[in-house]
């Protein structure tokens, strides 16, 4: 859904992305040294090379597994965290690049040893360990830190922490894309390298701690109620979920076993509670359209986040329960919301995008499941939906100016509201599918929306590889479709915009 992203502008290419040129020049020094020497180590990458964030991501290793101790009081907001990361060196490593922000003192042990810290420009903390790390062999980094959110945000001049939301009750919430997990925990935070996640969450008495994944019941100590949430599977960092609050909690399973957990904070209208109540009814939907759920667990965290903090709204599909933060005017749009960012959980999730100008995968299908929906659920005619909105929007450039794939070549900056743009991958993205489901038919279209997912099941993919797809399942030649569709920034030829049943 439309995603509100706390400090979205970030310079594109603000310093060159290397892995790539480095690797080679590795790989052409052993060569020449024979295959008895090894390389010198050197620094990891600042970037995973993703020339839309280059600053989301880092190289040099690859991560097997987070295990993160956090403690937080939402009414001092201090926060004490110790994250330990497994993972592996894909070169000699010198030193790496964790993405954290510089938020107070941090203590990092690198197999158990004391290595130095460095924080790096915006949000980079270079750690160094007292000896090289071997190319291809296991390795942890335990990092230990504590700050003080109100601090912090009050020292960058914001009432709250990029990443940050605060809610009506008090409570706090995680919440952005792709940034805002660097301003909660130190990772490896782009999808290119997802991870299994364990999360271990202390709050006060009182206070309610929800994570992603199973969930191991609270333990009560000391004031304090600790809580321990489990993901098995691979997840990106900005999908890790992560809220405190009042909230009045559901738990219940899916019918294929998968333990359901539905955090609703009290204060919502009862409308909320009624998104909730439907979700049963939205899973059975969505397992139909794109096969079984791929997920340990399931469910929905809702909060609210008050007057003081009306304009921020959305929701955010974090993995196996998603997050919606928002002061809906429209009670029927909830359920139309609770339906997209379900759906992300095969589309967004499971299956993460190779690079940001893969997005469409995410929210081109995210969005038309909601038509989907409102097809099954209120026997709304899609065509005829779909033709009024392209006489709508006929003459109207800009709107078929947004391009749903590289969506920012050419710019000389890129921002998450470039990405995640509205009026494209949400909206025109919408008409899109739905020509490319009348353009190869009803049963090709399904079997697309199903055997994708099975075919990426939590790894990435590209556009290209999903436009690929098609073409084999369809057994079309649809060159001519996605050009115009996907790769164009002007309203489709007719065979293209009616094709199959548009065209009567
Ligand atoms: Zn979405």
């Amino acid at each position: 859904m439309p995603i509100r992203t706390p400090g979205a502008r970030r310079p594109l290419l603000s310093r060159a992305p290397v892995p790539i040129f480095a690797a080679s020049v590795l790989a052409a020094a052993l060569v020449c040294q024979g295959p008895s020497a090894a390389a010198a180590p050197s620094a990891g990458s600042d970037t995973a090379g993703d020339p839309y964030f280059p600053q989301d991501g880092n190289g040099g290793y690859r991560v097997a597994h987070y295990d993160l101790a956090l403690r937080i009081d939402p009414e001092s907001k201090q926060v004490d965290g110790t994250m330990t990361i497994t993972a592996v060196a894909t070169q000699e490593l010198g030193s790496f690049n964790l993405d954290f922000a510089d938020l107070g003192p941090v203590r990092a042990l690198v197999n158990g040893k004391p290595a130095a810290t460095a924080p790096a420009e915006a949000t980079e903390l270079v750690v160094t360990p007292d000896r090289p790390l071997p190319n291809g062999k296991p390795f942890t980094a335990t990092v230990s830190y504590s700050f003080n959110e109100q601090e912090q945000a009050a020292a960058l001049g914001k009432a709250e922490l990029p990443g940050w939301v605060r809610t009506s009750s008090g409570g706090v919430a995680k919440f952005g894309e792709p940034g805002g997990a660097e301003y909660w925990f130190p990772s490896d935070n782009t999808p290119d390298d997802k991870a299994s996640f364990r999360l271990s969450l202390a709050v006060p008495e009182g206070w309610v701690g929800i994570g992603g994944g199973r969930e191991t019941p609270a333990v009560a100590k000391d004031g304090w109620t600790t809580s321990v949430w489990d993901e098995p599977n691979p997840v990106a960092m900005y999908l890790v979920p992560l809220a405190v609050d009042h909230f009045d909690v559901r738990r219940s399973a899916l019918p294929t076993g998968q333990p359901v957990v539905i955090a609703l904070n009290p204060d919502r209208p009862d409308y909320v509670h009624d998104a909730a109540d439907r979700y049963p009814e939205i899973m059975a939907f969505l397992q139909e359209k794109l096969g079984p759920y791929p997920h340990s667990a399931a469910g929905g965290i809702f909060i609210d986040p008050g007057p003081g903090n009306k304009n921020f709204g959305g929701a955010l599909e974090t993995q196996t329960r998603p997050t919606y933060v928002s002061n809906w005017d429209d009670p029927g749009q909830e359920v139309g919301v609770v339906v997209h960012e379900s759906t992300h959980e095969w589309y967004g999730d499971s299956v993460s995008v190779r690079q940001w100008r893969d997005i469409c995968l995410n929210e081109c299908f995210a969005s038309y499941l909601q038509w989907m929906w409102e097809e099954a659920k209120e026997g709304e005619d899609l065509d005829q939906k779909y033709r009024d909105h392209v006489q709508e929007k006929w003459d109207d450039e800009e709107y078929w100016g947004h391009l749903l794939t590289d969506m920012c070549d050419g710019k000389d900056e890129c921002s998450a509201g470039d990405v995640m743009n509205g009026q494209g991958v949400y909206d025109k993205g919408q008409l899109a599918l739905h020509a490319l489901r009348r353009q190869i038919g009803d049963k090709a279209f399904g079997e697309v929306l199903r055997g994708w997912p099975v075919r990426h099941s939590f790894g990435n993919a590209s556009w290209a590889e999903f436009e690929q797809y098609v073409r084999q399942t369809a057994k079309k030649d649809l060159g001519g479709f996605f050009r115009a569709w996907f790769h164009s920034g002007e309203r489709p030829a007719d065979e293209y915009l009616y094709p199959g049943s548009l065209a009567q």
